[in-house]
């Protein structure tokens, strides 16, 4: 992508009901520019306009450069010019600044050159403070010199030649080298560098040290590579984060979920994210693989039974509904539940009652329920096997979790996490996986997801005799795999596939091109060409 494909709309998440905020995924908060300018004021009263712009400067270099760095790995770049010049259109994107390109100018090229209009710092530094003697834009020149220092690896400062704070009609802004400076940066220098800072300052930068220790301390261990959720979910996969900001959204309220996926997937932790996200998480969190009860027992498994109600039921006993009680119930397997026991549990679903087995008497229940299915149940309702009212009552909520070969970049974060687990519990030496395990974990079609990929590394962990996995300690099939095999035969020109396909589309359209266009997602224009080139009216 290109800086200007950035778009406000797709780097903005949040959830209309409030709650975190995310640009770029990173999370933003919502401050009103005064409180900032109110801030500005502080720190100058506070530490001097020195003291201030150090402060700030170094707060914006330290926001620019680790900007730099996401943008680098979080978006994927048509060239690194492209990633160069998103720093300046992001800034436009959030409003701190407009962003514009000045006409051409004299003298060596410049690596930094922007007109800035409606800066925010000018504007704040007016209304508290009045005009300036000199520009005023700290944490935007800083912003600005972190991000390109880390963008072409090099020290980059940016000054403004003209500044909005100080009477100019808008800022404009210079960055070179250091080199390229000379002498001029010199007095600039000092606000850079730490030592600037005030002796308080120094000390407010160990308390916050501090705090930030304990803070971490008490921050639950997170396992290594990847991006590992609180609830030890480790994901990289844009399609995973989805399925957990679904997830937390759906945590705030009490629906039942149902969570499909294939075998293996993890619909358990996701069932638990729920639960650990929801106001029940002080409550107990209960999980049954209904296919792994024996029919006869289900119904007692669930709902408890009287003593006596059946042979072997030797005392009372309280089912898992009411065992979760206040919390959350995970049905696993529901699709396994026979259509007997289905009955039953629609009517504990409409009611919030149960029947113990052997009494005749309801009991409240209040626990929320999710349920979890590798079958298609749609299919399972159209053989008759399992109940469409029980259906629609189950998936108020739907949360499809993707097999593992859909989103390849979980593979290695997850082996990564898998390996330490294995090692540190079987106290084996094992430390990751060589280049070419690494090759065939991420060839391997992974079948059983998660729970494969999760079996196969601690089998690795206890047979390797090196300190890394390597493809000969991993099983068989995964260490054979190819590339997603195509029978030669029956390759054929994605031409003729793209030619054959327009076609069958217009035929599904009666003919009509604008239409056919529109749900193709092409322009009609390259449509008539297509078909031009086809030699084909399409009719
Ligand atoms: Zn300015």
């Amino acid at each position: 992508m290109r800086a200007s494909d950035l778009d406000l709309k797709e780097l903005l998440q949040f959830d209309p009901d409030g709650g975190i905020l995310r640009f770029a995924n990173e999370r933003v908060l919502l401050l009103d520019a005064v409180a900032l300018g109110l801030l500005r004021r502080e720190l100058i009263e506070l530490l001097g306009a020195s003291g201030a712009r150090a402060v700030l400067t170094r707060f914006g270099y330290a926001h620019g450069w680790r900007t730099a760095e996401n943008l680098r790995s979080g978006l994927p770049w048509d060239s690194e010019d492209e990633w160069r010049h998103a720093g300046g259109r992001l800034h436009t994107l959030q409003g701190l600044v407009r962003v514009e390109s000045p006409g051409p100018r004299e003298g060596p090229k410049l690596i930094g050159d922007s007109i800035w209009r409606d800066s925010y710092e000018a504007e704040q530094h007016l209304l508290h403070l009045g005009p300036s003697d000199e520009p005023v834009c700290w944490t935007l020149t800083g912003f600005a010199s972190g991000y390109l220092s880390r963008a072409y690896d090099t020290e980059i400062y940016c000054l403004e030649e003209r500044c909005r704070g100080k009477g100019d009609a808008c800022c404009r802004l210079v960055g070179r080298t250091r080199e390229d400076w000379g002498d001029a940066i010199a007095p600039h220098l000092p606000y850079y560098e730490k030592a600037s800072l005030d002796a308080a300052l120094s000390q407010v930068t160990s308390e916050l040290r501090q705090v930030e220790r304990r803070l971490r301390a008490g921050r639950r261990k997170t396992r290594p590579g990847g991006r590992s959720h609180p609830s030890g979910l480790i994901l990289e996969s844009p399609a995973m984060e989805r399925v957990l900001d679904v997830a937390r959204r759906v945590a705030q309220v009490d629906s039942t979920v149902l969570l499909t996926g294939e075998s293996g997937v993890g619909k358990e932790r996701v069932a638990r994210l729920i639960h650990d996200e929801s106001a029940r998480a002080g409550g107990p969190f209960v999980a049954i693989n209904c296919g792994a009860v024996p029919e006869n027992l289900l119904e007692s498994e669930l709902f408890g039974h009287v003593r006596g109600s059946f042979t072997g039921a030797t005392q009372d006993r309280v089912g898992l509904f009411e065992a979760a009680n206040s919390g959350t119930i995970l049905l696993d397997e529901i699709g396994e539940v026979p259509p007997s026991m289905q009955v039953k549990l629609l009517r504990a679903l409409q009611e919030r009652q149960i029947r113990r087995v052997g009494e005749n008497r309801n009991r409240a229940v209040n626990a929320r329920v999710l349920a979890a299915t590798n079958r298609n149940l749609v299919e399972e309702i159209r053989g008759a096997r399992f109940r469409q009212d029980l259906y629609y009552r189950l998936r108020v909520v739907e949360i499809e979790i993707p097999p593992l070969r859909e989103r390849r970049e979980d593979i290695l974060p997850l082996a990564r996490s898998f390996v330490v687990a294995a090692a540190s519990r079987t106290g084996r030496t094992v430390t990751g996986f060589t280049p070419a395990a690494a090759h065939q974990l991420l060839r391997y079609p992974w079948p059983g997801n998660v729970r494969e990929l999760e079996n196969a590394l601690e089998r690795a962990v206890v047979l390797t005799r090196r300190s890394r996995v390597d493809v000969e300690d991993l099983p068989a099939e995964v260490g054979l795999a190819v590339p997603d095999a195509v029978v030669a035969t029956d390759v054929r020109p994605l031409a003729d596939v793209e030619r054959d396909y327009i076609r069958s589309v217009l035929r599904a359209v009666g003919g009509n091109r604008t239409q056919a266009a529109a749900q193709l997602g092409i322009g009609a224009a390259t449509l008539y060409r297509k078909l031009k080139q086809y030699g084909t009216d399409g009719s």
